[in-house]
């Protein structure tokens, strides 16, 4: 692929009805056994058939195999007692009954190497896979073994590694780390949080990634931001961290939210994959308006570098408004690509 400005989606993507309900976070399985793994794949083939017919260039998996973006990836692992829950505050904004680690945390077996591979049997244009960072994992647990958050934080971004080193090998050309606990934990962040990052990364060839946002458009989070004022900013504290360190591509959040333009300058250098999507809004974009975002970046990022994505994931739409919205993301960039040619 060789254009300027590939539209990629974030990560997730809303499954189809006959595999889960709709519109819901966590939402259960309504298939189990071979035939939950065989809709799953099917599921994946449609997110990525639909992506494709959109106009998307960077394929993802939509996320059709995991229940949620963080537990489902957890949920291998051992050391982990999902049977015994302790309630937690979630990025310090909202309570969830989360399960503890109670024992030493490890990977028996690869969680998404096979569904990469389905994938990238799939297409030729370049795939990326989303797994969630080692700080975001820590902040949905319970660590009753550890005791030290920085501590689980290492053994995770051990097995991550693992993790991406299989998806690389799988054909994944870029392997995105999501880090919404970054606009959070700013004192971990520097301590270790970005280190963590890249021992997650270590020895990879293929291109990395890590997103930043402020969250799915839930009710916790659209309450947190109102309490943000007028001026976010929060990517302040990674950017300047981020572009000193050897992650290829940074993704962040900007159509209708309150993040200044200008704060992308802090990642000069770095690709950028700039939300011009609003996922917590049911109205669709218009090419132009995704343009007109896209555009407002220019003076801090060369075109060459930069990915026209959405702001966070869609898994809590409706699948009818997800498509619109890619369709919209990628006509958006087709615009901006005839204005720079
Ligand atoms: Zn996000």
């Amino acid at each position: 692929m060789n254009a300027i400005l590939p539209a990629a989606i974030v990560g997730s993507l809303p499954k189809p009805s006959w595999l889960s309900e709709p519109e819901k976070l966590w939402s259960p399985w309504k298939l189990d056994g071979d035939e939950l793994r065989e809709g799953q794949l099917d599921a994946q083939s449609l997110a990525a058939e639909e992506q494709r017919r959109s106009g998307i260039g960077v394929i993802s998996d939509g996320e059709q195999t995991r229940q949620h973006f963080v537990t489902t990836f957890i949920e291998h692992l051992s050391g982990v007692d999902f049977d015994r829950r302790e309630t937690v505050r979630i990025r310090d904004r909202y309570d969830a009954s989360v399960p503890t680690v109670s024992g030493a945390v490890s990977r028996e077996r690869s969680v998404f190497a096979e569904d990469a591979k389905r994938l990238r049997a799939q297409t030729d244009q370049p795939i990326k896979w989303a797994l969630p960072g080692p700080m975001t994992m820590i902040d949905t647990l319970y660590d009753d073994h550890y005791r030290s958050r920085e501590r689980l934080a290492w053994e995770f971004a051990t097995i991550l590694n693992e993790e991406a080193k299989e998806l690389e090998a799988a054909g994944v050309d870029i392997i995105q780390f999501d880090e919404p606990a970054f606009n959070v934990f700013f004192d971990e962040l520097k301590d270790w949080g970005v280190a963590a990052l890249e021992r997650a990364t270590q020895g990879l060839q293929c291109e990395t990634a890590v997103h930043i946002c402020y969250g799915y458009g839930i009710k916790a989070n659209t309450e947190w931001k109102a309490t943000l004022g007028s001026q976010w900013r929060q990517y302040e504290e990674s950017f300047p961290l981020l572009q000193q360190s050897s992650i290829d591509i940074v993704s962040l959040e900007s159509h209708n939210s309150r993040v200044p333009v200008e704060l992308i300058e802090l990642l000069r250098g770095k690709q950028v994959m700039l939300g011009a999507i609003d996922v917590a809004s049911d109205t669709i974009e218009t090419p132009e308006e995704v343009a007109a975002t896209l555009r407002r970046a220019l003076p801090y990022v060369d075109a060459a570098k930069l990915t026209p994505s959405t702001n966070c994931g869609m898994a809590p739409l409706s699948r009818w408004v997800a498509r619109d919205k890619m369709t919209a993301l990628a006509a958006g960039a087709e615009l901006l690509r005839a204005e720079l040619s």
